[in-house]
């Protein structure tokens, strides 16, 4: 007996980026056939994130996180949460990002980081809206900056938290980052034959703090790896999931697609 497999949402996707340029039709209709009926694609500028929000306003899967990333932090100044609050009335934006800090780049200095991250959160409290975090080698900074924000949160506001996409941090900051309420995203180096640490520490933690993405175009699954990445895999990475957790990839569908609809309330329009 053949069970239809609930569906998949992938949690980010730079659908904007230029390797989807010339095939974006049959790269949404391959998710669709993979079972992905929701697609979230974070920017990474005030130009990509607009980009983000009219794929949006064509195709109904799409939704959308706008921000500035840490990359591109030295060019934040205090104008953009305007433009990032226009952004947002978009129904289809479910998110600020992606936002956060990268100190293996380090394209943008590290305190004008900080200032665009910590200036980020700040908006996605005033517009009630949930945070996508890119971290690299700095796991310890950005939990210390996010368990701040929410230790020091305004009387009578309700913080949505957030994901820290494609996490590859250590144990105890996964452990920090889901008591504190986020989710953790797992992303294509779970697939990585060389990567057994990223399996060992995502068995260490609870389903129910997990989504899935594919953070394409890069990281595509093992055995894609190295080729342009797309919603459509993010199927691969559930798989492996279930593997790695001792489920099914059935359960890790539903409760991740659940994960997701908790955080970004994407059916929040239609379902009351
Ligand atoms: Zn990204």
């Amino acid at each position: 007996m053949t069970q239809r497999a609930p569906p998949l949402a992938d949690t980010h996707c730079h659908l904007f980026a230029p390797q989807y340029e010339h095939d974006l039709t049959e790269v949404l209709a391959r998710a669709r056939t993979a079972g992905v009926d929701k697609i979230l694609v974070p920017g990474l500028d005030l130009e990509t994130s607009r980009q983000a929000v009219e794929l949006a306003e064509e195709h109904p899967e799409v939704y959308v996180a706008v921000g500035v990333h840490p990359h591109n932090a030295n060019s934040w100044t205090a104008a953009h949460t305007v433009s990032l609050t226009e952004l947002a009335r978009s129904p289809k934006v479910v998110a600020i990002g992606e936002i956060g800090l990268d100190f293996y780049r380090n394209y943008s200095p590290p305190q004008e980081q900080e200032y665009a991250f910590r200036g980020q959160l700040e908006l996605a409290a005033a517009l009630d809206l949930p945070v996508v975090v890119h971290i690299r080698a700095a796991t310890e900074p950005v939990l210390d900056i996010l368990c701040e924000w929410v230790d020091n949160v305004p009387a009578g506001v309700q913080l949505r938290k957030g994901v820290l996409h494609a996490y590859s941090g250590d144990r105890r900051g996964a452990e920090r980052a889901t008591a504190y309420g986020f989710f953790l995203g797992i992303a294509g180096p779970i697939t990585y034959p060389n990567a057994p640490d990223r399996r060992e520490i995502t068995a260490g933690i609870a389903l129910e703090r997990l989504l899935v993405e594919t953070d394409g175009p890069y990281l595509a699954p093992h055995p894609h790896r190295g080729t342009r990445n797309e919603p459509a895999n993010v199927a691969v990475i559930a798989d492996k999931l279930a593997g790695v957790l001792a489920s099914e990839t059935i359960h890790v569908a539903e409760v991740t697609s659940h994960n997701a609809e908790l955080l970004f309330r994407w059916n929040h329009g239609s379902s009351d």
